[in-house]
């Protein structure tokens, strides 16, 4: 141990490192050091970044949680700093403070180690986002895109994904191949943008094309939910191009794709490749990408004191935060196992990967989808209405209001209403 107690390090901040830092305190009590390490000092909700650039608000005025407070309250100790390089066999973190440039490095050791540090959002390997390319994946980018639609003329619209390029090394063979990160964003994007498109007298979803890398968009909501899906959307006027292989270069007239195909846009919004950070590649806790190699306890199969959560985790597939927030339970649990607080017989589940999604669908309209047929299992829910939508909106309020700590009726409940829901 390197302390009176044992120290716990969780690397990271946002929905994976936030929840398992506030179960950890919730189950150890003041059994362990808490020591949490990111580089902002807030999270941002980036599921409904897209809800604020449709509606024209600036996604930093309400879609950032202030975590120190929340870290603060808890006891814990939260430390702005990058991390910039990781040993798990000599237990030690190199972390740079990340609020003014010119900081000297530290060390930090650990007796337990949570990593939750995501992965980057690669926009930096598609030749011509900077200059043309749009998202919703955080502020910066949420405003860019309010600006470019403020200047749209009306010309196409293509939305979707780069290609995702998944860990195969020791993949347990219940986890499918993903070839794109996460879809649900663009199919909630395409919706919400016909919709925006109609309220503005710009046309409707004629202008929109989805793409996919992959056979299919959403492959990993399932053949049952994604086949009607489409219809809809043909029936709608959308345009759809699947089996793109990857984006390649974006120019000021639109996309190019790896499989030679092109589309003509004017707005380009592409979810990039999810890439793990540089100093978690080649270390003997990752696989062949860098994505850390866990048991369905969310335990590195190298050193048991370590333990991944959400994106960085290498059975985290489909890059979905829902899954994350699943995970940090297991991994919270096992932590307060391992220092004694909770018995071996209270760790609860183990990791069994369920996709859960709202959509916005523009119009106060939303979908819902739940559903394991992509990991073999038969649970297959597609709604759409009112409700989703609302839900999605609650489910921010209630994670602000709780910390990214919501209750435990918080998804039993949600899947009561929302299964059960008729759809409209
Ligand atoms: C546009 C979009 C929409 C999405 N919509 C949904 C949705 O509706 N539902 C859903 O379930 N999922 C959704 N997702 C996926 C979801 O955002 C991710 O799965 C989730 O954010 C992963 O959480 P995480 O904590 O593992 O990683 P992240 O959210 O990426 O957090 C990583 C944290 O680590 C910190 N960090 C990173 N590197 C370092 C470093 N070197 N040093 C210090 N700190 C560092 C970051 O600041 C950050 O706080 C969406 C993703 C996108 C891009």
């Amino acid at each position: 141990m390197t302390g009176a107690k044992p120290k716990v390090v969780v690397l990271g901040s946002s929905f994976a490192g936030l929840t398992t830092a506030r179960y950890i305190r919730e189950h150890a009590g003041d059994a362990v050091d808490l020591v949490v390490v990111d580089r902002n000092p807030y999270l941002t909700f980036v599921p409904n970044v897209q809800m604020e650039v449709l509606a024209d608000r600036d996604p930093l005025e309400s879609m950032l949680l202030d975590t120190p407070k929340i870290h603060a309250k808890d006891g814990n100790t939260f430390l702005n700093a990058d991390v910039v390089s990781l040993d798990p066999d000599a237990r030690r973190i190199d972390i740079v403070p990340s609020d003014r440039p010119g900081a000297a490095p530290e060390s930090l050791g650990y007796d337990y180690l949570v990593i939750a540090l995501g992965n980057r959002l690669a926009y930096d390997q598609i030749e011509g986002f900077g200059e043309h390319g749009d998202t919703v994946s955080s502020g910066y980018y949420g405003n860019k895109l309010r600006r470019r639609l403020a200047g749209y003329k009306g010309g196409p619209i293509a939305i979707g994904s780069a290609r995702f390029h998944q860990g195969l090394q020791d993949k347990p063979d219940w986890l499918p191949v993903g070839l794109a990160a996460c879809e649900g964003p663009p199919l909630e994007l395409g919706l919400a943008m016909a919709h925006w498109l109609g309220e503005h007298h710009l046309g409707d979803a004629h202008r929109i094309t989805l793409f996919t890398p992959a056979e299919m968009i959403a492959e990993d909501a399932g053949e049952p939910i994604v086949t009607p899906f489409l219809a809809m959307a043909a029936k709608r006027g959308f345009g759809y191009l699947n089996k793109t292989e990857d984006v390649t270069r974006l120019t000021a007239e639109g996309i190019e794709f790896r499989s030679g195909a092109s589309l003509e846009a004017e707005i380009k919004i592409v979810i990039p490749d999810w890439v793990p950070h540089p100093f978690l590649v080649e270390l003997s806790i990752t696989d062949e990408r860098g994505f850390v190699l866990t048991d369905r306890s969310m335990r590195s199969t190298t050193h048991p004191e370590v333990f991944a959560v959400g994106d960085a985790a290498a059975i985290t597939v489909p890059k979905l935060g829902s899954l994350g927030h699943q995970q940090a339970q297991i991994a919270a649990r096992q932590v307060a196992i391992d220092v004694g607080a909770l018995g071996a017989d209270e760790a609860g589940p183990d990791y069994h990967p369920e996709i859960l999604c709202f959509g916005d669908n523009g119009g106060h309209q939303g979908f819902y989808i739940y559903s394991d047929t992509w990991y073999g299992g038969q649970r297959s829910v597609f709604k759409m209405g009112h409700a989703p939508y609302a839900m999605k909106l609650a489910f921010k309020e209630m994670y602000f209001r709780t910390g990214g700590k919501p209750p435990s009726f918080g998804v039993p409940a949600t899947h009561l209403l929302m299964d059960h829901f008729p759809g409209e």
